[in-house]
């Protein structure tokens, strides 16, 4: 008998490179992470501190709520390399003071939330053979929207970051996996049926610019249908296995992402 558990964020990464997957989350190994990965979580808890604020019936003032974001910026929770990315902290805030504004008046007055940075209860998939996968997260980026009298909510996840946005649209691409898992989540812990998800895209450029996506069905893609075999499944026989293939071709695939670049044969 075997269980693995797996962190909704992580699955993106399990079928970008599953080697560094492998490496980050059941080898331990780990890195420090850029300005723009301290920007893109700032911006996810100032955000949050002012929807939670919004779903409370609580009045916030939007400068308030950014004052959450300037202190995760300028004292970061992880290990922070400065010369990782091309952002100076002071530019790091500039760029996300903008998109914390845009986001606060332009996304959340057209959104209909319930709840922010909801806890989740963790999820056991039996996929046979003695292995069990369990499903763990909390929504510390996600949202749950839903419209008045429509039973099923969606699962709003923001994504912040240079290439979020393409033609004015936020890009949806590879997002299945994470968002797939929020939905299984969701509707294991309330017992309801969600009815999609969607990207926010926050452009942290030097033009901030903020999109929202369609609703779109996620959990199809972790779960599969009659006819294709979902995330789960594929993920699974790795795990069964213990084969967890290299890309040379991830974007990711640098030394400064991968903390297994240092051994690994594969990239050369
Ligand atoms: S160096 Fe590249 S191929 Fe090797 S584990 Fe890292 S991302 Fe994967």
């Amino acid at each position: 008998m075997s269980k693995i558990k797996v962190r909704a964020s992580s699955w993106g990464g399990l079928f970008d490179c599953a080697m560094r997957w492998e490496g980050q989350h059941l080898l331990g190994m780990s890195m420090p992470v850029g300005i723009r990965a301290v920007l893109g979580t700032a911006l996810h808890a100032s955000t949050a501190t002012y929807d939670r604020a919004y779903i409370d019936h609580e009045p916030m003032r939007i400068d308030d709520a950014a004052s959450v974001l300037a202190a995760k910026i300028h004292t970061p929770e992880y290990e922070t390399d400065y010369s990782h990315d091309d952002l100076t902290p002071k530019e790091a805030e500039s760029i996300g003071l903008r998109l914390h504004h845009m986001y606060c008046e332009q996304i959340t007055p057209t959104m209909h939330y319930v709840d922010v940075e909801t806890t989740l209860k963790p999820f056991d998939i039996d996929c046979g053979g003695g292995l069990t996968v369990t499903l763990t997260g909390t929504m510390d980026r996600a949202r749950v929207s839903q419209l008045p009298h429509d039973p099923h909510p969606v699962i709003p996840d923001l994504k912040s970051g240079r290439a979020v946005i393409s033609k004015g649209e936020a890009k949806t691409k590879g997002r299945s996996a994470q968002l797939g898992t929020y939905q299984l989540l969701y509707e294991h812990t309330r017992d309801v049926q969600t009815g999609g998800a969607q990207v926010i895209a926050l452009s942290a450029t030097s033009k901030p610019a903020v999109a929202v996506s369609p609703v779109f069905d996620a959990r199809r893609v972790m779960v599969g249908t009659r006819h294709e075999r979902g995330l789960i499944e594929h993920a699974a026989e790795m795990f069964r296995s213990g084969l967890f293939p290299p890309n040379p071709s991830s974007i990711m695939c640098s030394r400064k992402y991968c903390p297994r670049w240092s051994t690994c044969p594969f990239h050369e």
